[in-house]
């Protein structure tokens, strides 16, 4: 039996490549295509999908997965902006439901394991700066993947302090420094034409800098992660988990 899907957001960009990529997929078939205006509810009623995919806009996507998950549906979620008080909101949903959730920030491999590189650099290098590169349409900054680097290189320092600007050190033009994230990384948008989406991490240390960097060229890159995450949600069927980041699907 393949395994049924329905795709939230699927005029969009990511929309359109995750609907080529189940197509071509073995043992994956799309059930439903939704977009803005169409009724999600319906669409499950009347397609019963196992998966809903969503790639939407950050505004929309909590709403889908309350819906998806009252209905027992198993989201797979690739909108980014979702913050930390949704996700607290989602776990007690799937558990309610008793139905699994992913959210990912990133399914490109390489980002993956550009962010596990990272918190193992920290480890060594606690001072880090993340450097995030979009296309000129994305709405959230910083990226999902930025929040959730900077979440693993906090993680990564361990004992591992950072080091604290000189006192007196100040900005003279407001936001030069960038965005504090999780563990006060420093992180910086860079939103311009002719980026899908590329994030560089540098750490720094006596006499030396490290850079990772990650490169999503095109929208195939992501999908290989989505097509490994539709299947095993599926194996997760019952279980009531919300499972964030792809790394911990793999
Ligand atoms: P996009 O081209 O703007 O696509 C979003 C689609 O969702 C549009 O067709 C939009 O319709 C539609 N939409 C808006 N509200 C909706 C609703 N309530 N229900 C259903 N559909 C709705 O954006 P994109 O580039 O595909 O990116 C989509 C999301 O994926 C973003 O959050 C982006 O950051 C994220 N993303 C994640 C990854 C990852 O690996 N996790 C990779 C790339 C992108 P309208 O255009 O008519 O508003």
């Amino acid at each position: 039996m393949a395994i049924t899907v329905l795709v939230s957001g699927a005029k969009g960009r990511m929309g359109q490549e995750v609907v080529r990529a189940v197509n071509d997929a073995h043992g994956i078939e799309v059930v439903g295509l939704v977009d803005i205006g169409d009724d999600l509810a319906r669409a499950i009623a009347t397609t019963k999908p196992q998966v809903m995919v969503d790639f939407t806009v950050p505004d929309a996507a909590m709403g889908n997965i309350r819906t998806a998950l009252a209905h027992r549906v198993a989201p797979v979620v690739g909108t980014t902006g979702i913050s930390a008080a949704d996700r607290e909101e989602v776990e007690a949903l799937c558990q309610n439901n008793s139905t699994p959730c992913l959210i990912a920030p990133n399914f490109a491999l390489g980002a993956v394991l550009m962010m596990r590189f990272a918190k193992e650099a920290a480890q060594y290098f606690p001072d880090a700066e993340v450097i995030e590169m979009h296309h000129e349409k994305k709405l959230d900054a910083p990226s999902g993947t930025a929040a959730l680097t900077a979440e693993m290189i906090a993680q990564g320092r361990m004992d591992a302090k950072p080091i604290e600007l000189p006192a007196g050190a100040f900005e003279k033009i407001p936001g030069s420094r960038g965005g504090k994230a999780a563990g006060d990384v420093p992180v910086h948008s860079v939103r311009l034409p002719g980026f899908v989406a590329s994030q560089m991490v540098i750490f720094g240390g006596p006499g030396q800098t490290l850079t990772i960097r990650h490169d999503s060229i095109d929208r195939a890159s992501f999908m290989p992660g989505v097509i490994h995450a539709i299947r095993r949600i599926v194996s997760l069927e019952g279980s009531g988990k919300l499972i964030y980041g792809l790394e911990n699907l793999l």
